[in-house]
Parts: structure tokens; sequence; C-alpha cells
């Protein structure tokens, strides 16, 4: 399996090609080396919805199933990384309690 063409992207940094996936576990954008590759730690794969989902290989579960493809992040790979953004939002709390006064009636 392969990244479908649409999928294609080009690395700002390095100009390498690369693919724009999800990750299953939080639902990040992460960039991922558009060529597979045997020695790479992630699997992908092509949703039902069309995206590409990506998902870590790990020691228990060594081999990518059925329809994935094995990848390497590209952040591994890259020769000229982006700088970082400062600009990140920081992580946002969703069971925090909202700041907002108390109020009493
Ligand atoms: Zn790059």
């Amino acid at each position: 399996m392969k990244p479908a063409s649409h999928h294609l992207a080009t690395c700002t940094g390095c100009r390498a090609r690369i693919c724009w996936a999800l990750t299953t576990a939080n639902g990040r954008r992460q960039p991922i080396d558009a060529e597979p590759t045997a020695d790479g730690n992630l699997a992908v794969m092509q949703g039902p919805d069309g995206l590409l989902y990506v998902r870590s290989l790990t020691k228990d579960h060594p081999a990518p199933r059925a329809g994935e493809w094995q990848a390497m992040p590209h952040h591994a790979t890259c020769s000229s990384p982006p700088p970082r953004r400062s600009s990140r939002t920081a992580q946002r709390s969703t069971t925090g309690a909202r700041p907002a006064s108390w109020r009493t009636a």
C-alpha cells in the first residue's frame, strides 16, 4: 500500500514528499514520509473517510495490519525542520472547572 497521490504534500523545510496523517491516538496531524519503508515505526492506513490515519507500532504489535503500510514520521528524517512555533496553544483542559466567578443568589 502507498498513500494516494492526493495525500502527497511537500515539506516546507526540506522539500521532501510527505503526507499528513491523523494520529489514531489523539487525532493530531502528523507529517509522515510519503515513501513507505519497512523500517518505519508507524502504521499508516487510509480510513473509510479517505483520510490517512497513523498509529505507532509497538513491541507487542510490531507488524502492520492488512491495509496498513509502514512509514517513518517525517520529523525523524527531515533534514531541515521548520522553526518551532511558540504560539502553540497550551493544552486545553476539558474537565477543569470554568474560571467563572462564584455567584451567590
Ligand atoms: Zn522536511
